[in-house]
């Protein structure tokens, strides 16, 4: 073994959080992650983000995500199916996804939604797959994580149907427009936010609004393996997003809301904490 497989995060790229950090998507089921999960769990635990919500995008994803939370302490999982692989919904995956959302460790319907972008399902199937998880959260009283690229109205129109039947939501990795923006704060729906901002090829508009997001409906995450923050300091090999680079994303989005990195971790911290239902012991 190398150096390098080792100890793939240069010194550089070493920061630690003045505050304990929630990372609430790291997609750690994701087979980049197979070979060296301890060591990406101890980097975590080192730069202070020790509480990992995993994102689970389809049944098999769900379910080995649950397995995970159940071997290691401050690990969570969501169950749902990612709106990329909505045309595969059908009676018995909502069965399987209604067990699995009895799950102690799991905290969130999702992650489900619409993606216009991309329209790997079509429109249609993306709709009636996303009804029917809200429907779960509904029944399940937890919160929803959901996913929305270039959809913003038409799930403004269906958060707008549901917004009585269900509980907390957050849209995840949030890259819209101030109006999406204000539009979803108007529905008491909480906002997530990765290093896209840190994008300056198409995230900069963010610098300007994410100061209009309250503190108490904000929360942080890598999207990890997905979307390296492109402000580090130091080159990563591999080029893979992990959350020990969390404290990276803190550090711009406080730089753009004008507060401190302590106060913005605090504050996600104790909103993700309360949106997810985390409590001291699990
Ligand atoms: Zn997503």
């Amino acid at each position: 073994m190398t150096q390098d497989d080792a100890n793939p995060l240069p010194d550089a790229l070493r920061l630690t959080s003045p505050a304990p950090l929630v990372d609430i998507g790291a997609n750690l089921t994701h087979e980049s992650f197979a070979k060296d999960l301890d060591a990406v769990l101890e980097r975590a635990h080192a730069a202070q983000v020790a509480t990992l919500i995993l994102t689970g995008t389809d049944m098999a994803h769900s379910e080995q995500a649950v397995a995970l939370a159940h071997r290691h302490d401050g690990l969570y999982a969501t169950a749902g199916l990612h709106p990329h692989m909505a045309s595969h919904w059908d009676s018995s995956m909502e069965t399987a996804m209604r067990a699995l959302h009895n799950d102690p460790k799991v905290v969130a319907v999702g992650e489900c939604g619409l993606d216009f972008n991309r329209n790997f399902s079509t429109r249609a199937e993306q709709e009636r797959a996303l009804e029917a998880q809200l429907g779960l959260a509904a029944d399940s009283d937890l919160p929803l994580f959901l996913h929305e690229r270039d959809a913003g109205p038409r799930m403004r129109e269906i958060l707008h149907h549901w917004r009585d039947e269900i509980g907390a939501v957050v849209i995840h990795c949030f890259t819209a427009d101030r109006e999406t923006l204000h539009g979803y704060l108007d529905l008491d729906v909480h906002i997530g936010l990765t290093g896209w901002l840190c994008d300056e090829r198409r995230g900069h508009h963010l610098r300007e609004i994410v100061g209009d997001i309250p503190a108490e409906r904000l929360m942080v995450e890598t999207d990890c393996p997905y979307l390296l923050p492109r402000n580090l300091p130091a080159k990563l090999k591999g080029r893979r997003h992990e959350p020990a680079l969390l404290p990276w994303i803190v550090r711009e989005i406080a730089h753009w809301r004008g507060e401190s990195e302590t106060t913005l971790a605090a504050a996600t911290t104790a909103t993700a904490r309360r949106f997810f239902q985390l409590d001291e012991e699990q």
